[in-house]
């Protein structure tokens, strides 16, 4: 989310004259896009400023700006803690950059963080300037407002809201057209996107059908479904287009049913294993992914041991895994304690990824033999004579590179496997 809304930032400035540079010592401003959603995060950020400062001693010219979440989250207390910061701006005020950018002088401090309850950047087509030309990210909706317990994103992003469908549908199209070959739809909560007009309603299932239909060789992901509102027409409009990839990011958090209500979760351990069934059912070639959090308030070794039977009864094929942070504001900041040990809440970290390590590896030694559709992403960080690319499932396949070339679709039959890659060979070139 953060790096689809660089790129938003990157086409207000490029369109107000400024030009991205990749060299960070030929930059006249320096804007961080930060995350505030554990406190490592934001330590780095403040690192990373701390070692900008011998830039600065060179460059005395040069102004620092922190944009996102911890801008936010911190709001004016940031700039009178890193003397080297000269202005904030939070999500949804990255309009006001240029703007910004004219007026400061001097030792003057700018701070901007309104949050807004419609802004969506709709009109904003994003420079993709990291880009390898063959995937991209198009942000649907911003903000959030599950008020999940540990979270600081309903603070730091604001209410929820959904961007015109028709832009959508066209900034995918306009991707395809310029040799883009993968878009994954972005949000908090894609499965309550929703756009209401005088034509009626478009719900997230129509706008993967619509976006599915801009070309069958335009693969289409998403991220992220909240658990409670995964629906069975989502999935059914999944099985329907080949171009929809079958993987689903599922965060579970924690699979205890005490935790999860304390969480504010709104769905139980139950709910979540029936959620895992019907994908199962209607996409039974759909990998399934996750967060989790270990070490959330009050959280027991019997709570954990819930989270671990839950990993196995899933057996997910990638997580994200983190040890719970607190977070000021939030529900758990306020009425609850952050009592489980730091040594504990590393234990059953560590705990999780090693089950998770074995499953992952279990899962792609089933993988041995199966021959998949890749869409080529690049070369091989490892050999200059291999690819690499995913399948539907969204798992990195490895093979060796011989007339082809990234961006286009090619067959792999897999041959061996790591828990994190998959390596084949080609089998057919389309
Ligand atoms: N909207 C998405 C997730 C956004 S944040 C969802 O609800 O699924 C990404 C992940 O960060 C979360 O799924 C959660 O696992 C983790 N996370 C959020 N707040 C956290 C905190 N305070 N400490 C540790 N992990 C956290
Ligand atoms: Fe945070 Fe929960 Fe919203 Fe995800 S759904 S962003 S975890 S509050």
């Amino acid at each position: 989310m953060n790096f689809a809304d660089s790129e938003i930032v990157a086409s207000i400035l490029t369109k107000a004259d400024y030009e991205v540079t990749k060299d960070i010592s030929d930059a006249d401003y320096i804007l961080i896009n930060t995350c505030a959603i554990r406190d490592n995060a934001e330590q780095r950020i403040r690192k990373r400023l701390h070692e900008l400062k011998a830039l600065q001693r060179q460059r005395q010219w040069v102004k620092i700006g922190i944009l996102g979440c911890m801008a936010e989250r911190l709001q004016k207390q940031l700039m009178e803690e890193e003397d080297n910061v000269s202005f904030i701006v939070g999500p949804d005020a990255y309009r006001k950059l240029p703007e910004m950018l004219q007026n400061i002088n001097g030792d003057e401090k700018l701070a901007e963080t309104l949050l807004s309850t419609t802004e969506t950047y709709a009109d904003i087509e994003p420079v993709r300037y990291d880009s390898n030309g063959i995937t991209a990210y198009i942000s649907i909706m911003r903000g959030c407002q599950n008020y999940c317990a540990y979270c600081v994103v309903p603070y730091t992003r604001g209410r929820e809201r959904s961007r015109d469908p028709q832009t959508i549908v066209n900034e995918a199209r306009e991707l395809f057209e310029k040799g883009y070959r993968e878009v994954t739809l972005l949000g908090q909560n894609v499965n309550s996107y929703r756009w209401q007009c005088d034509g009626g309603e478009v719900e997230f299932p129509l706008l993967m059908a619509r976006v599915a239909e801009v070309s069958p060789l335009l693969r289409v992901r998403f991220a992220t479904s909240h658990p409670k509102d995964l629906s069975d027409d989502l999935l059914q409009v999944m099985a329907q287009y080949d171009n929809i990839c079958k993987c689903i990011h599922l965060p579970v958090q924690s699979g205890s049913e005490r935790m999860l209500k304390l969480m504010n979760r709104h769905y139980t351990p139950e709910w979540y294993l029936n959620r895992i069934e019907a994908i199962r059912k209607y996409l039974p070639e759909c990998s399934i992914t996750t967060d989790v959090i270990a070490g959330f308030c009050t959280e027991t070794e019997e709570d954990h041991q819930d989270t671990l039977e839950m990993f196995r009864k899933v057996r997910y094929d990638y997580a994200y895994m983190f040890k719970f942070s607190m977070r000021p504001n939030t529900y758990a900041a306020k009425h609850l304690s952050d009592d489980v040990p730091d040594v504990v809440k590393t234990r059953r970290l560590e705990e999780i990824i090693a089950l998770q390590g074995q499953i992952a590896l279990e899962n792609n030694q089933k993988e041995i033999d199966r021959t998949y559709e890749v869409l080529i992403e690049g070369v091989s960080h490892r050999s200059e004579q291999q690819l690499f690319g995913r399948n539907s499932q969204n798992k990195v396949i490895v093979f060796d590179r011989g007339e082809l070339q990234p961006g286009q679709y090619t067959t792999v039959r897999v041959t061996r496997c790591t828990s994190a890659t998959l390596i084949g060979e080609v089998v057919d070139n389309k």
